[in-house]
């Protein structure tokens, strides 16, 4: 039987990322993956959808070029075309995985994992032995019972980046970050989108500001969105909700994504009090002591870097490293709609409850000279910070570039700087970024 120091099972941004770093320790590594490296992420996640996202991005400036006298037209959009480019960027970075797994000596099994005990893994009939074992495994979209759901097609976000055919409507099911990014890629490309949201706001994960500001983009796009509704029906063609009737092409279900527990069921492996997560302690050990897990499969947040950052942090941990746990505040949310949301840390009233005098300014794009030369005002910069020492406790950022610029704060927060180092800080003029610099100035003053 082969063995190894640590066997990884699913090669998602979690997983893969971990493999690397567990080589680099000089470990003897096995990744296992039943699907497509990359996992979710880069196969029906993160990267197809901003694949999808810069098309809609294109058409966008092109519309806004005319505006402004640059004249130009849309003769045609071959929606294929825009596929087969999503298909041959997923293929580059899935190489891209597979060169760093040679350069790494990681091996690489390509199966289903069945677990035989902790330290024995089975892989189309091969068995494996492992010290340590990293699940891995991720999510699946999760479903809900909707009455009449079963008796039609319909897709996931599984299935969605395989159409390809523009549907001339289209209903999406779930107002969460992916509903509404996708609805950001569909409209822009003349697809009558209607969202469809259950709970009583779209993106209820994110600021409110930046909500509103969100839902004023999709009215103006000509995008549909129903809060708060009943969907008492769906039919071939039809989602019959409490008030009215949606038709449409192609219906797409995002209401939220599950974590995959076969394997830690195997392994009678504690579960989460609500029975959806795989338990971990802050070092990602489960309650079997040489088996870890890491990503969408634990109840942290359902991202790709947290996944990631994770598998570092496990890896180390299992081999005698020392490592600080990871913090949820210090990790970074992005939503690609356009314009952009990026945040960390806490809220205002979060902030609040944990008894900090706190101190929230906020200042617009609207009065920036990059973001008016490019016509970008929509948006704003919110620190939130407190009177006592002018800690950086959370940053909203809404406007054009909000998913790169958040880094900055971020890296001053995770240097234990405050809003006098981010103040002390030169920005180059003019950029987006010396927001930033102005609003901790005025925060300080
Ligand atoms: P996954 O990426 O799900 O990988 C798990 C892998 O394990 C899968 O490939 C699976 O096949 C494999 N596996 C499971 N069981 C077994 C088994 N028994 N044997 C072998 N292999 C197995 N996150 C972001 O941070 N930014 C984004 O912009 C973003 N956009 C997204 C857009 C969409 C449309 C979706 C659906 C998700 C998006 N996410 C985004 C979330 C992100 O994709 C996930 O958080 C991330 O992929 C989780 O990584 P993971 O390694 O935990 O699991």
């Amino acid at each position: 039987m082969k063995s190894y120091d640590l066997i990884i099972i699913g090669a998602g941004p979690g997983g893969y990322v971990a493999a690397v770093e567990a080589s680099k320790l000089g470990k003897k590594v096995a990744v296992i993956e039943k699907k497509k490296i990359g996992g979710t992420c880069l196969n029906v996640g993160c990267i197809p959808s901003k694949a999808y996202l810069k098309h809609a991005e294109w058409l966008e400036t092109m519309a806004e070029a005319n505006q402004f006298g640059v004249i130009n037209e849309v003769k045609e959009i071959d929606y294929s075309k825009l596929v087969n480019r999503k298909d041959q960027v997923v293929g580059q970075l899935q190489q891209g995985i597979h060169y760093l797994f040679k350069e790494n000596k990681i091996d690489y099994i390509e199966g289903e994992a069945e677990v035989i005990s902790n330290r024995v893994v089975s892989v189309n009939g091969a068995k494996y032995e492992t010290n340590y074992l990293l699940l891995a495994t991720g999510s699946t979209p999760f479903v809900p019972p909707i009455n009449g759901l079963d008796q039609v097609s319909y897709l996931t976000t599984d299935t969605f980046f395989e159409m390809r055919e523009l549907p001339k409507k289209m209903a999406i099911i779930g107002g969460g970050v992916i509903g509404i990014e996708l609805a950001f890629a569909m409209a822009p490309l003349g697809v009558e989108v209607t969202v469809v949201e259950v709970a009583p706001e779209i993106l209820m994960t994110e600021d409110e500001e930046a909500r509103t500001i969100i839902r004023q983009k999709l009215k103006k796009m000509q995008v549909k969105v129903l809060e708060k509704v009943q969907i008492k029906e769906v039919k071939q063609g039809e989602l019959v909700l409490d008030n009215t009737t949606i038709s449409f092409d192609e219906l797409l279900v995002v209401t939220g994504r599950k974590a995959n527990l076969q394997l830690a069921d195997a392994l009678n492996l504690e579960k989460t009090e609500n029975k959806k997560f795989i338990q971990v302690d802050r070092h990602y050990e489960t309650s079997e002591k040489n088996v870890f897990a890491i990503g969408d499969v634990i109840d942290t947040l359902m991202l790709a870097h947290a996944a990631s950052k994770e598998g570092i942090k496990a890896v180390r941990y299992m081999f005698g490293k020392k490592e600080a746990p990871l913090k949820n505040e210090d990790i970074p949310k992005c939503v690609y709609t356009h314009p952009e949301i990026a945040s960390f840390g806490l809220t205002e009233s979060e902030a609040q409850e944990k008894g900090y005098d706190v101190l929230v300014s906020k200042t617009p794009y609207s009065n920036n000279g990059r973001a008016i030369s490019g016509n970008e005002t929509t948006g704003f910069i919110k620190i939130i910070s407190e009177k006592k020492y002018k800690e950086l406790l959370g940053v909203v950022i809404v406007g054009a570039n909000a998913t790169e610029m958040i880094h900055t704060i971020l890296a001053a927060k995770q240097a234990e700087g405050t809003l006098s180092e981010v103040e002390q800080m030169t920005f180059a003029h003019p950029t987006l970024s010396e927001m930033m610099g102005e609003l901790a100035n005025e925060m300080l003053n």
